[in-house]
C-alpha cells in the first residue's frame, strides 16, 4: 500500500475502513521522511513523539466514533508556524534555540481538527528567498532533481509534499513563497485572500503581505486543508470578520461561462518558452471546459518587484527589530557594552539576505528617503491594486505562468540577488493587491522539471480558484505525476 501517494480523502477513507491506524500511518511516513530527508533536507525538526502521541489520541477519537474530516491525518508546518511544544526557527540562527510560548493560531487549529504534525518544514530564513538557499540549516532539493532548487521560501513544504514525506503542509506567501515553490515542485498551493488566514504566531516579514495557506498535491486537498485554517482570529487585527467559508462546496461547479482573462505582461520577455508553451495549453484546457478566454491589460505589473523591494524590507526591518539578542534570540558574548551586543547578536544572528533587507528598508524608510521610496511605493501598491480592480470588472480569473522558468541549479543564482528576484515576477502583484491565487502544475519540460500555472481572482474568490483547479484536475494528470526518488527499498 503506497500510502505516501494518497490523497486526504484516500486516507480517511481507509482510516474509517481500518485498512489502517493513524498509528500505523503515522509510523510509515515517519519512516519515509527517516529515509528521503537526508537526500532532500526538507525538515528542520521531525516531531516523532508528539506526532506518535497525537496518532494515537486520533486513534482513541476514532475508535469512539468521531468522524472529523482531518482527524487522524499527517501534516507538517512551515518553521515560521510558532509551536509551543517544538522549536521554531525562522530557519534562522537566531532563532535556532527559539521554543515560543504559545502556538499559532493556525497550528492550535489543525490539531484540534486532529491533525497529526510530524514536525517543522525548511524554509528560506524569515522567509526571504526564492530557492531555500538563505536557510541557516542548509538548502532544500528539489525532488524531481536534487542538483536543482524546490523554490522558496515554503521549498521544504513543496519538496516534502511532492515527494510524499507528508500530503499536505502549510506554508506562507509574502510575494510568492507559497504558489512559486508549487510550481516548482509540481504541486498546488493557495495564497488565500489577506486576512482569511489568521497571521497569530505566525512569524511577520512584511505584515502588510504575509498570508498562510496549505500546499498540497491537489485543488480538493488545498480545499480540505484551508477549511479547517481558515477562520476570523481576534488575535490578528488584519484578520477579516468573513475569513471562513466552506471551500469544498462549490469544487465541482462546471466551469460553463467562466470568464478567463490572460494578461499581455505575463507573456513578454524573459518567460521560458516551454512554460510559455505548458500554460498555453493549460488555457486551451480551461477554453475546452466552457471557459472563454480573452486577452487583458496589467499594465503597472513592470512595477511589481520594484515596489515590493521597497515595501517588504521596509517592513521587515520594522518587524525583525524584536530581535536584538537581549531576550529569546541567539546572544553575541564577545561584547564590551550593550551597543555592542545588539549589533554583534544581530550580524551573527542573522544571515547575509537577511541582513541586505534589513539595510534596505532602514534606508528607504529613513528622513529624506522615506518620499521618494517609500511614499512612492505605496503610490504604486495602490495603482497595481487599481488594474486589478479594473480586469476584474471584465474577467473572474486571471491565468499565467507562475514563474518565468522551471527550478534552476542549485547556486545559480546567488551570486546577483536581483535575478533571484525577478523569480517572482508574476506572483508579486498578487500580494501587494491582498487578492488570492493559486498554482497547479499544467506540464513539464523535456527535462522532467514541472510547470506552474497560476489563477488569480478578486478579493475573497478564493472558492472559485479552487473549483477551477478541481475541475482542471479532473480532466488532466498532470497533479498525479510523481518524482522517482531512490527509497533503497525494493
Ligand atoms: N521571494 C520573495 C522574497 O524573497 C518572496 C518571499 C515570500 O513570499 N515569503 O521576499
Amino acid at each position: 500500500m503506497d500510502l505516501h501517494h494518497f490523497s486526504l480523502r484516500q486516507l480517511r477513507e481507509g482510516l474509517h475502513n481500518k485498512n489502517f491506524s493513524a498509528r500505523e500511518l503515522t509510523e510509515t511516513l515517519l519512516q519515509r521522511i527517516h529515509t528521503l530527508n537526508p537526500q532532500l533536507n526538507a525538515f528542520i525538526t521531525v516531531a516523532e513523539a508528539t506526532a506518535l502521541a497525537s496518532a494515537a489520541e486520533a486513534d482513541a477519537r476514532l475508535a469512539k466514533g468521531e468522524s472529523g474530516p482531518l482527524l487522524g491525518l499527517p501534516m507538517a508546518h512551515k518553521d515560521i508556524f510558532c509551536t509551543a511544544d517544538l522549536p521554531t526557527t525562522c530557519a534562522s540562527k537566531m532563532l535556532e534555540n527559539f521554543v515560543a510560548p504559545y502556538s499559532a493560531t493556525v497550528v492550535e487549529r489543525l490539531a484540534a481538527a486532529g491533525m497529526v504534525m510530524l514536525g517543522k518544514l525548511n524554509m528560506d530564513e524569515f522567509a526571504m528567498g526564492s530557492s531555500n538557499e538563505t536557510s541557516y540549516f542548509g538548502p532544500v532539493h528539489n525532488p524531481w532533481n536534487v542538483d536543482m532548487v524546490p523554490g522558496g521560501s515554503s521549498g521544504g513544504s513543496a519538496a516534502a509534499v511532492a515527494a510524499g514525506l507528508v500530503p499536505v503542509a502549510t506554508g506562507t506567501d509574502t510575494g510568492g513563497s507559497i504558489r512559486q515553490p508549487a510550481a516548482l515542485c509540481g504541486i498546488t498551493g493557495i495564497k488565500p485572500t489577506y486576512g482569511r488566514v489568521s497571521r497569530f504566531g505566525m512569524i511577520a516579514f512584511a505584515s502588510s503581505l504575509d498570508q498562510g495557506g496549505p500546499m498540497a498535491r491537489s485543488a480538493e486537498d488545498c480545499a480540505l486543508l484551508l477549511d479547517a485554517m481558515a477562520a476570523h482570529d481576534p488575535r490578528d487585527s488584519t484578520s477579516h470578520p468573513a475569513a471562513a467559508s466552506d471551500f469544498l462546496r462549490g469544487l465541482d461547479r462546471p466551469l460553463q461561462g467562466l470568464r478567463v482573462g490572460v494578461p499581455e505582461e505575463f507573456f513578454g520577455e524573459g518567460l521560458d518558452p516551454e512554460v510559455a508553451a505548458a500554460v498555453q495549453a493549460g488555457i486551451d484546457q480551461l477554453a475546452k471546459l466552457g471557459a472563454s478566454v480573452q486577452s487583458i491589460r496589467l499594465p503597472n505589473n513592470p512595477h511589481a518587484v520594484s515596489t515590493y523591494y521597497v515595501l517588504a524590507p521596509a517592513e521587515a526591518s520594522s518587524n525583525l527589530s524584536r530581535f536584538d539578542g537581549v531576550r529569546y534570540t541567539h546572544r553575541s558574548h564577545a561584547v564590551e557594552n550593550l551597543d555592542d551586543l545588539y549589533r554583534k547578536s544581530r550580524y551573527e544572528g542573522f544571515g547575509a539576505e537577511v541582513r541586505r533587507r534589513i539595510l534596505v528598508g532602514a534606508y528607504v524608510l529613513s528622513a529624506g528617503y522615506y518620499d521618494a521610496y517609500y511614499l512612492k511605493a505605496q503610490q504604486v501598491r495602490s495603482l497595481i491594486r487599481e488594474d486589478f480592480r479594473r480586469a476584474f470588472a471584465e474577467v473572474d480569473v486571471i491565468v499565467g505562468p507562475t514563474t518565468p522558468g522551471p527550478a534552476f541549479g542549485l547556486g545559480a543564482k546567488n551570486a546577483d540577488p536581483v535575478s533571484m528576484y525577478l523569480a517572482d515576477i508574476y506572483t508579486i502583484a498578487v500580494n501587494l493587491a491582498g487578492i488570492p491565487a493559486l498554482s497547479m502544475p499544467c506540464g513539464f519540460t523535456r527535462s522532467g522539471l514541472p510547470i506552474g500555472m497560476q489563477l488569480m481572482g478578486d478579493y475573497f474568490a478564493d472558492d472559485l480558484l479552487l473549483n477551477v483547479a478541481h475541475r482542471y484536475q479532473q480532466e488532466t494528470d498532470w497533479h498525479l505525476a510523481r518524482p522517482n526518488l531512490q527509497t533503497g527499498e525494493a
